[in-house]
């Protein structure tokens, strides 16, 4: 049997708190340096920690969306390393006591659906930042000291680099969707440590297991598994020695270099953090929790494709967030027919807002809006391309679909005698396509409509258009 990777992921996610996980500074990005520190996340000596319960319930919504169990009783540990950016000197986080355990989160792969098991999902808290300066210097940053940081961890399940970035966007949806954090991953509000091996099936052999850092994209994340398997693969092969360790993904080169021997559990010295009690989440809680949850990402796409008769690709981009998918159903409501509300939304709407690097909760036009447009172009009154122009007249007026066609006489035109008089001056001066046409080449009769769009302003009803011109050329 060939080689067979297995790959598994650290997830770290910056919960979307209003306060830091054991005090209440404000949990908040781009304050001013060290403004939003306090005695307790800069570990002076006597201060003491108070968990953070909005922080535990994210945890738990987050574990029970990954079809988690909640631990019934758990505890903190101290993890002890040396580092400048975390001024104690040791990480309030959970050790063999995690909040929630035992998950799993379903792949669609490329047909090939596989299960990816949750080891654990459990809470600790982030470290402030060190910045290396080009002169030499380094400075140490404490806002992002002691923000919740929520640690998801899978079973090394993963085959290829397909599933885990499927996975990645698949996790980030989630957290989106339960409110939990923004999870974007150029901010670092989502960090992702990928570990991979290769084994050999039949003699058991494996490579040493080596862990990624330094990865701030799904893209980057992609990239460097596909590259570390690459090249252990060929040193296994080859007989080369690997070694157990972390190594740095080098966004320039597109290649991984080692960072340091990896450390083992012992290296922490964890032990029971003795400043706070055991968390115990009574049940009614957990429960309250549970019928909470928003329906997810994948439930919502399956629904919209039973509910509207969506294809699978307009239902996975259109739940690619919940604000998307809320506007989409909004419009659908209101317009004529729920393909052409797919139609625009993944067109034009997404189009605007690519342009203006906006989400949809910053887009202009109420659902109520955009469904008076579509019942206009629906209803024949006006065509496509009208229908275009209006839209975007729509944003930059902010008038009424219907108030800037009344206004600007931009009605389709379906009258027949005034096109049946078009299609005649369009017939006298294309003679040329005229005779094409009647020899057989069905491409002709598009210079005789677009003289007749011409001579609209692009207003007259196409179809129609068509229609006469092939009545009257026979
Ligand atoms: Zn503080
Ligand atoms: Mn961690």
């Amino acid at each position: 049997m060939p080689l067979q990777p297995t790959i598994g992921l650290e997830v770290h996610v910056e919960l979307k708190t209003a306060s830091k996980m054991f005090c209440s500074c404000r949990n908040e990005f781009g304050a001013p340096p060290d403004s939003r520190t306090c005695p307790v996340c800069l570990g002076l000596p006597g201060s003491l920690p108070v968990p953070n319960r909005q922080a535990v319930e994210y945890v738990l919504r987050t574990g029970l969306a990954l079809n988690c169990q909640v631990a019934e009783r758990c505890r903190f540990h101290r993890k002890n390393y040396f580092y400048p950016d975390l001024a104690k000197n040791f990480q309030i986080s959970q050790y063999d006591e995690p909040l929630t355990h035992d998950g799993y989160v379903d792949l669609e792969g490329d047909g090939q659906p596989v299960r990816i098991r949750i080891r654990r999902a459990h809470l600790e808290e982030d470290t402030g930042k060190n910045l290396h300066l080009p002169d030499g210097r380094s400075l140490v940053e404490y806002n992002r000291c002691g923000v919740p940081l929520m640690e998801i961890v899978t079973e090394p399940d993963f085959r290829t680099p397909e599933q885990v970035r499927e996975y990645l966007y698949s996790l980030r949806a989630i957290l989106r969707y339960l409110g939990v954090s923004e999870a974007n991953m150029e901010q670092g509000q989502m960090r992702c440590e990928p570990t991979i091996n290769w084994i050999d099936p039949d003699t058991g052999a494996r490579t040493p297991k080596v862990e990624i850092k330094n990865l701030n994209s799904v893209k980057s994340v992609y990239e460097a598994v596909k590259y570390e398997l690459a090249r252990q693969k060929r040193a296994f092969e080859a007989g080369e020695e690997l070694v157990q360790e972390t190594r740095r993904w080098d966004e320039q080169k597109l290649i991984t270099t080692p960072m340091r021997r990896k450390e083992t559990a012992d290296d922490y010295m964890y032990f029971p953090e003795p400043d706070l009690v055991p968390l115990a989440p009574e049940p009614e809680w957990i429960e309250e929790i549970r019928a909470s949850l928003p329906e997810l990402p994948k439930a919502r796409a399956r629904r919209l494709v039973e509910q509207y008769g969506l294809p699978e690709y307009d239902a996975g981009v259109l739940t690619e967030s919940r604000e998307l998918a809320d506007y989409f159903e909004a419009l659908a409501a209101v317009a004529p027919d729920a393909k052409m509300a797919s139609n625009w939304v993944m067109g034009e709407v997404m189009a605007w807002l690519n342009q203006n690097a906006a989400d949809i909760t910053a887009f202009p036009l109420a659902p109520a809006a955009l469904g008076e447009l579509l019942g206009l172009l629906a209803s024949g009154a006006i065509n496509n391309t009208t229908a275009r122009e209006v839209f975007a007249r729509m944003i930059a007026e902010r008038k009424g679909a219907r108030e800037i066609v009344e206004a600007e006489g931009l009605a389709q035109i379906s009258d027949t005698a005034e096109l049946e008089r078009l299609v005649e001056q369009a017939i006298a001066a294309n003679p040329r396509a005229v005779e094409d046409y009647r020899g057989g080449k069905e491409k002709a009769l598009g210079a005789m409509v677009g003289h007749v769009m011409r001579a609209t302003r692009g207003q007259a009803n196409a179809a129609l258009v068509n229609e006469l011109l092939r009545k009257r050329l026979g």
